[in-house]
């Protein structure tokens, strides 16, 4: 057998089972589609983790209950940020006794740190909110997150400790054979004794497919809206308008919200709905926009292959992040158990360190400016982030090898020039760390290349 385990798919639900089963002595690999690792949904979403207070499903609410203690856990442990600022839970109509209904819910599933909350005391928490409420649901523990450093981080443990990633593979089928499975790429043909597949509806066969077709999926579209306002909220402001449509605001920086509209059907009637906290938004000050389309089925690890050696993960929900550790600790013993693993003796349970300039002080950046010069050379003047940062992100294990790599694991271009005057420099760094031609490069995928052709023909650019 080419491994012992096959992971499917690179989200962040593959990373933290690369995470969790990288402590054994197992031969494994990840094998992911992109040129990085949470480059799909686990990028681009919301970055709430909730606690369970708000679900209506008892396994939904007792699998969020425990993901968002590993999660605060696991992000002290890889210095990933982790802002517990609460939430607020509104909804349009009062007399509906959902919100009862909701907070009844949380207390049976033994969620502390959650309360109702009326009138002047919901005002004084949040002095600028624009809804006009008498009560709402508190909860003190949600949190907003980076997702992807949160997959980063997983996966690089995950590279140190062995685990190779198979990076820009697309597996197009999968076949039982004796005691395993053969996995076809687009390039290759792997052996394995065990598939775990976090792929959320592939297109290839696979053994599940009795299950999977079981589950309906309710689509649901979100719209995704920062903009820079004055009057910023403290809290995730969620409010449920009707129908499962609902709207939420996330105060993801000091003077940015994002704002994501969840709505079943066309996009303008409902955004009439939630047009309360909309209209205040002036065109000028949308950053971004973009819209995903997602199912709210509940999360479930199909085993009933385990046998054979074949694991799923079927559903997608609108807490996945929330989850996937506690889903990863679920598989873990699960193989812990089918394959009668043990430890590592030299596991590593650390990530690299890492150095970042805006979060140091002026004689930390100097000691390490005078052990390497590259530090010095500033690319980034919106964020100050420097050349010897961009390095690192590229020399990291699972580096960046794309321009977007390198920004969200820097965070250069990310500031008010939106990559215009650092773009370029960080083609060329890439380039040159990656031995290639700056054609070569690419935004994030295959097809995303950035400069088309010479203009003319210098021997450098
Ligand atoms: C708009 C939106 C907002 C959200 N907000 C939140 C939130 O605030 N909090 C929260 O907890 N959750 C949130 N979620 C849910 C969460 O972000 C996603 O459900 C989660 O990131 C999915 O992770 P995943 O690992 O299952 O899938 P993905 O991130 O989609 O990863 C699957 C990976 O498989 C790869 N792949 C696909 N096909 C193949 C193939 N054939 N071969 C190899 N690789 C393949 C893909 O490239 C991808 O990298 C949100 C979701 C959406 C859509």
């Amino acid at each position: 057998m080419d491994y012992d385990v096959l992971i499917l798919g690179g989200g962040i639900i593959g990373c933290a089972v690369a995470y969790e089963l990288s402590k054994y002595n197992i031969n494994i690999a990840l094998i992911e589609k992109g040129y990085d690792v949470a480059n799909d949904i686990s990028f681009a979403n919301t970055a709430v983790v909730y606690d369970g207070s708000e679900s209506y499903s008892s396994q939904m609410a007792l699998l969020e209950k425990r993901g968002i203690n590993i999660i605060r856990k696991h992000c002290k442990k890889f210095n990933v940020r982790y802002n517990k600022i609460g939430s607020l839970r509104f909804f349009l109509d009062e007399s509906s006794g959902a919100l009862d209904n909701m907070y009844s819910n949380s207390k049976e599933h033994g969620i502390d740190g959650v309360r109702i909350i009326e009138n002047d005391e919901l005002y004084n928490m949040e002095p600028r909110l624009n809804i006009k409420a008498n009560k709402a649901i508190y909860s003190e523990n949600t949190a907003i997150i980076s997702p992807y450093n949160l997959a980063v981080s997983y996966a690089e443990i995950a590279v140190d400790n062995g685990v190779n990633f198979r990076l820009e593979e697309e597996v197009i089928d999968i076949k039982t054979i004796s005691k395993g499975f053969r996995v076809t790429t687009n390039k290759n043909k792997f052996t394995c004794k065990l598939v775990i597949n976090t792929i959320p509806n592939e297109s290839f066969n696979d053994m599940c497919n009795t299950v999977a077709s079981e589950m309906k999926n309710k689509k649901m579209k979100c719209i995704i809206v920062r903009k820079s306002i004055n009057d910023n909220l403290n809290k995730i402001v969620i409010e449920d308008i009707e129908d499962g449509n609902s709207m939420i605001t996330v105060p993801i920086s000091e003077n940015e919200n994002l704002i994501g509209v969840k709505f079943n059907n066309n996009l303008s009637s409902k955004l009439e709905l939630p047009e309360n906290i909309l209209k205040n938004i002036k065109r000028e000050s949308i950053v971004n926009i973009f819209t995903e389309v997602y199912s709210e089925n509940d999360m479930l690890i199909d085993d009933s292959n385990l046998e054979e050696g074949y694991i799923k993960i079927i559903g997608n929900h609108y807490a996945k992040i929330s989850i996937a550790p506690a889903i990863a600790q679920d598989i873990e013993n699960k193989v812990k158990i089918s394959m009668n693993v043990t430890k590592k003796k030299d596991y590593i349970d650390r990530k690299r360190e890492t150095y970042i300039f805006r979060e140091m002080t002026k004689d930390q950046i100097n000691r390490i400016i005078s052990l390497d010069k590259r530090y010095g050379n500033i690319i980034c003047n919106c964020n100050n982030i420097s050349e010897g940062e961009i390095i690192d992100s590229i020399r990291r294990p699972l580096g960046a090898r794309t321009v977007e790599g390198v920004k969200r694991r820097t965070g250069i271009g990310l500031g008010n020039c939106n990559g215009s005057s650092c773009n370029i420099k960080i083609i060329k760094i890439l380039a040159r760390e990656m031995n290639k031609s700056v054609l070569n490069i690419v935004d994030d995928s295959m097809d995303s290349q950035i400069l088309v052709g010479r203009i003319k023909e210098f021997n450098e650019i």
